[in-house]
């Protein structure tokens, strides 16, 4: 493995920082030191200790690495929550918006992530997908939905006549996540980390205003409505969004839960079941401009 892979591999794995002035034995490190810390922490390995065997008592102990300031830190989930919504309810257009998301520093995703992700598609479009969050293509590329679920997204919006890109004469989708960075390794975004984001994502909302909201999987749908059955029940029942807090105005937004494509790769049977719900969003869109 050469040693631009090895990074790669470490960075996907979630390892954000590489700290040390030389070897460190794992052996000395104290207590659960060796074990992986919470999202967003930074391993350090301690300074190193006096050699027993040296001859000069008066041998200076080589000097710790000095910290980097800032880099540990993790912003509690509190004050994190709390500076989403300032900026949230100071961004009074989705450029501003996608300016704050980018600048925001309070998700310990962002450490481990290369790209801030927030949207693909046309802004301020009738439909709006709301997703999980980025995946590998997604962090690398700084846009939602380009791997292999997103193509099949791209396949499904499609087929019923809609379309994130505008260069093909559509262009009337606009496609988000639940979580702007990437979970080390694609794990599921934790609950602190969705609660983090889903200021900036409401907001997203509300100023997208779009007719009609498409979520894919569990996450979004129960950021969005907390407390409610899994996806397997929810999905094709249809529900709205309104949120005065996050600066919604006018009559409530129609929500509709699909499953996740990534699911639909691994269970090409429950397509039959997305198709259905695409037909529900078909209907509803001819409805609203009728
Ligand atoms: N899955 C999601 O939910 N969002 C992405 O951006 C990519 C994969």
């Amino acid at each position: 493995m050469d040693m631009r892979a090895l990074l790669d591999w470490y960075a996907d794995a979630g390892v954000t920082t590489a700290e040390a002035a030389g070897p460190a034995n794992l052996y000395d490190w104290p207590e659960g030191g060796h074990r992986m810390a919470k999202p967003g922490a930074v391993f350090r390995a301690p300074p190193p200790r006096p050699d027993p065997s040296a001859k000069s008592p008066a041998a200076p102990t080589p000097a710790a690495p000095a910290p980097v300031p800032g880099a540990d830190q993790v912003m509690p989930t509190d004050e994190a929550v709390a500076l989403a919504r300032q900026l949230a309810a100071g961004a009074s257009t989705l450029a501003a918006l996608i300016e704050a998301i980018s600048g925001f520093d309070g998700c310990p995703l962002k450490a481990g992530a290369r790209n801030t992700v927030v949207y693909d598609g046309v802004q301020g479009a009738p439909i709006l997908v709301v997703g999980e969050a980025p995946g590998k293509e997604e962090d690398r590329e700084g846009k939602p939905f380009i791997g292999r679920a997103g193509m099949l997204l791209d396949k499904m919006l499609g087929a019923i006549g809609h379309s994130r890109s505008q260069g093909d004469g559509l262009g009337d989708v606009c496609i988000t996540n639940s979580i702007y960075w990437r979970p080390p390794g694609n794990r599921a975004p934790t609950k602190a980390e969705i609660e983090i984001c889903l200021p900036l994502v409401e907001r997203f909302i509300a100023l997208s205003a779009p007719k009609l909201i498409i979520l894919t999987g569990n996450v979004p749908t129960q950021a969005l409505f907390p407390g409610i059955p899994g996806i397997t029940r929810t999905r094709g029942t249809w529900r709205e969004w309104a949120n005065a807090d996050a600066g919604h105005q006018g009559a409530a937004i129609p929500v509709l839960p699909i499953f996740h494509p990534a699911f639909l790769l691994r269970q090409p049977g429950q397509k039959r079941l997305a198709w259905s719900d695409l037909l529900a969003v078909r209907a509803r869109l001819e409805g609203a401009s009728a």
